[in-house]
C-alpha cells in the first residue's frame, strides 16, 4: 500500500505517530494510499525548524523572494499535467477541471511575482519640523494554512504564495483526503529555490489542526473548509491571539429574471451547478427564476441539458462532464438529502440517485439531480449539499428573489441573469454576498482582486489573495523619525573634515 508522509526541511519525512487515514480512488471506491497523521510532537518539530528557516528568508530581499515565485510559476506550468493528474486521481474531478484547479492557483503565484510592489510602505516627508513618518510591512513569522479537499492545488497555492513571498514560513496542513498535490508543490517550490524549512507540509487531522491553533509560534491561520470548522478555528485561533481568516461553506443562488436569455442561463446553471460534481464553494446550488412563466421555461430548458451530462471517471476522457464525489459518506449524505427533499414535497424533476457506471459500480458516483418547487424551510434548501443537486425556488418578483438571497445564512457567491442594466446594478449594489456575477455564473475574482464570502461563508476581515492577502500576512510598523539640525549648519563642515 502506498504511503504518503510529510515534507519537512526539504525532504519527505516518515510519520512516526502510527496513525494513518485512508486515501481513496473515488472512481473505484478502493483505498489507493494511506496518509500519515501527524502527532503534536511531529508538528512541534516542524514548527521549530520553520521558525529557524524564516529568519534568513525574511532577510532575503523581496525581489529575490519574488524570483523564487517566478521560477515556481514556471515549474508549475511545466508540470501542469502531472499536477492535474494528481488532483484528479485523489479528488476524482475530470482532467480539464484538474488543470483548472492548478491554473487558478498558478494565477496567484503570478501575482506574487510582483509581491515587492505590494509590500511597499508609505512615507511622509516633513510630517513635522525635521520629522519624517514612514511605515513598513514586515512578515509575521511562522503562519499556517489549513485547506479543504475540493481544490487540492488551488487553495494551497492561494495560501503559500502570498505568505511566502511576504517573507513568512508556512506550515501547510492539506486535506487528508487529497494530500499528494501539496507535497508535489512543495518539491517544485524547493526546485524553484525556496530554502528548506520555509514551507513544511504536515499531514494530519484534528490533532494537527488543534496543535497549530494552540502553538505560540504560529502567528496567523488561513483556513478554508466547511462553516462549522471555519467558525471553530476562527474562535480558537483568536482566543490564542492569532490572526485568522477562515472561509466556510456556501449556498449560492442565481436569479433568472424574465428578460434573461434563458438558453444562456440554462447553460450557465448546468455548468455552475453540476461541474466538479457540485463540489465547489462557488457552485450555484439554487436557481431562482422570477415569475411562473420564467420558471416553467427554465425547467423545460434545464432537463434535456442535464440528461445529456456524462458522468464518469477522469480516465474516461475529456468529454466526461463530472466525476464521483469524494467519499462513500458524501455519496450517502447526498442521497439522503435528496430523499428528504422528496419527503418534504419538492418536485424531483431529474433523479440522479440510481446512477451506476459499468466497471465502476463501487465508485462514489451521484448522477445529476434537479429539484423544482423547493421552499426555504426544506432541509435541501438550508443545507450545503456539496453534490450534483440543483434546487429551484420559484420567486414571484425581484424583491422576493433578492430577499431570499439576503436572508440566507451564507454569502459566498451569487449571480443574476437579466437583460436590464438597472436591475443588475441594483442587485450588485444591495445584495449582502461577497462575490457577485452579472450574466456570469461563477464570479471567482481574478488574482489581483480578492476572494472572500460574507456572513457564514467567511470569518475574519481580510480576503484571500490580492492586496488583502499581503495585509493579512504582514504587520505594519510605523516609524516617526526626527534628525536634529546642527552639525551641518554650525561648523559641520569642519566637523566632517576632522573625521
Ligand atoms: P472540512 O471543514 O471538513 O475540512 C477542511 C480542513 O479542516 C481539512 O484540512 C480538515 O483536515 C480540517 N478539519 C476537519 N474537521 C476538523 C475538526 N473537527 N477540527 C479541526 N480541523 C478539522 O471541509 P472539506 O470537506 O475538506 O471541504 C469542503 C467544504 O469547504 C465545503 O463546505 C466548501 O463550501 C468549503 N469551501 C469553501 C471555500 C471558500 O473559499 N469559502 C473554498 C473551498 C471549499
Amino acid at each position: 500500500m502506498k504511503e504518503i508522509h510529510h515534507w519537512i526541511d526539504g525532504k519527505e519525512v516518515k510519520g512516526t505517530s502510527g496513525r494513518f487515514s485512508d486515501v481513496y480512488n473515488p472512481a473505484t471506491g478502493e483505498v489507493q494510499a494511506r496518509v500519515a497523521l501527524a502527532s503534536r510532537d511531529e508538528l512541534d518539530a516542524a514548527i521549530a525548524s520553520a521558525e529557524k528557516a524564516q529568519v534568513e528568508w525574511a532577510a532575503t530581499n523581496p525581489q529575490r523572494r519574488a524570483r523564487v515565485m517566478m521560477k515556481f510559476g514556471q515549474l508549475i506550468n511545466e508540470n501542469m499535467d502531472m499536477l492535474a493528474e494528481l488532483v484528479s486521481s485523489e479528488h476524482g474531478k475530470t482532467l480539464p477541471d484538474g488543470r483548472g484547479d492548478v491554473q487558478r492557483g498558478l494565477e496567484v503565484i503570478e501575482l506574487c511575482m510582483g509581491a515587492p510592489a505590494m509590500l511597499k510602505g508609505e512615507f511622509t516627508d516633513n510630517a513635522g519640523p525635521g520629522i519624517d513618518l514612514y511605515s513598513m510591512r514586515q512578515p509575521l513569522g511562522v503562519v499556517a494554512g489549513i485547506t479543504p479537499f475540493n481544490f487540492p492545488a488551488m487553495i494551497p497555492l492561494w495560501k503559500m504564495g502570498p505568505a511566502l513571498s511576504a517573507g513568512n514560513a508556512m506550515i501547510l496542513k492539506p486535506s487528508e483526503r487529497c494530500p499528494s498535490t501539496s507535497i508535489a508543490l512543495a518539491k517544485l517550490a524547493q526546485e524553484a529555490g525556496l530554502p528548506d524549512g520555509v514551507l513544511q507540509v504536515v499531514n494530519g487531522d484534528k490533532e494537527a489542526v488543534d496543535g497549530i491553533l494552540d502553538h505560540p509560534t504560529i502567528q496567523a491561520v488561513g483556513f478554508v473548509g466547511s462553516t462549522p470548522i471555519a467558525q471553530y478555528i476562527y474562535g480558537r485561533a483568536a482566543t490564542n491571539g492569532k490572526r485568522a481568516q477562515c472561509f466556510g461553506g456556501a449556498k449560492n443562488h442565481m436569479l433568472i429574471m424574465p428578460d434573461a436569455d434563458l438558453d444562456k442561463a440554462a447553460d450557465a446553471l448546468v455548468g455552475a451547478g453540476f461541474g466538479a460534481a457540485g463540489e465547489r464553494c462557488m457552485a450555484i446550488s439554487v436557481a431562482v427564476p422570477v415569475g411562473e412563466k420564467t420558471a416553467d421555461a427554465l425547467i423545460e430548458r434545464l432537463v434535456p441539458r442535464i440528461e445529456k451530462l456524462k458522468v464518469g471517471p477522469y480516465t474516461a476522457g475529456d468529454d466526461v462532464d463530472f466525476g464521483p464525489v469524494i467519499t462513500k459518506a458524501a455519496q450517502e449524505r447526498i442521497n439522503r438529502l435528496i430523499a428528504s427533499g422528496v419527503d418534504a414535497g419538492a418536485e424531483l424533476v431529474v433523479d440522479g440517485r440510481d446512477l451506476k457506471i459499468q466497471g465502476y459500480e463501487d465508485g462514489f458516483f451521484c448522477g445529476p439531480s434537479l429539484f423544482d418547487r423547493v421552499t426555504p424551510d426544506m432541509e435541501i434548501y438550508k443545507e450545503e449539499i456539496f453534490g450534483p443537486v440543483l434546487s429551484t425556488v420559484r420567486a414571484q418578483n425581484y424583491d422576493e428573489a433578492l430577499k431570499l438571497v439576503m436572508d440566507n445564512e451564507y454569502g459566498n457567491g451569487t449571480a443574476i441573469y437579466t437583460a436590464d442594466g438597472d436591475t443588475a446594478r441594483d442587485f450588485a449594489s444591495r445584495v449582502n454576498v461577497g462575490m457577485v456575477g452579472v450574466n456570469f455564473p461563477i464570479p471567482v475574482p481574478l488574482s489581483y482582486y480578492t476572494f472572500g464570502g460574507w456572513k457564514k461563508s467567511g470569518f475574519g476581515d481580510l480576503n484571500q489573495y490580492g492586496p488583502d492577502a499581503f495585509r493579512f500576512y504582514t504587520k505594519t510598523k510605523t516609524v516617526t523619525e526626527r534628525w536634529f539640525s546642527g552639525i551641518k549648519d554650525e561648523g559641520g563642515g569642519l566637523y566632517f573634515k576632522a573625521m
